[in-house]
């Protein structure tokens, strides 16, 4: 019983930690040691916009999910 219900709550846990930061340019999972950027979108203030280490320095442009706004 006890066990049961311990189990429950882990499994809540590990799928609220599960928010990968995902790049708002390339789509790709972005790697925790790669210093990509996290940022408020410059239009709407609204949206997280991220970055991966590779579109910042290709300059690749990202759309807010919110208000559509294209950067950078
Ligand atoms: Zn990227
Ligand atoms: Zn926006």
């Amino acid at each position: 019983m006890a066990s049961k219900y311990m189990l429950s709550t882990l499994n809540i846990s590990i799928s609220e930690a599960a928010t990968p930061p995902i790049c708002s340019s390339c789509h790709r999972l972005m790697e925790p040691g790669e210093h990509g950027v996290e940022f408020l979108c410059p239009n709407c203030g609204k949206a997280v916009i991220r970055r991966c280490k590779r579109c910042r320095q290709l300059g690749v442009p990202y759309v807010c999910p919110n208000c559509g706004f294209r950067g950078p």
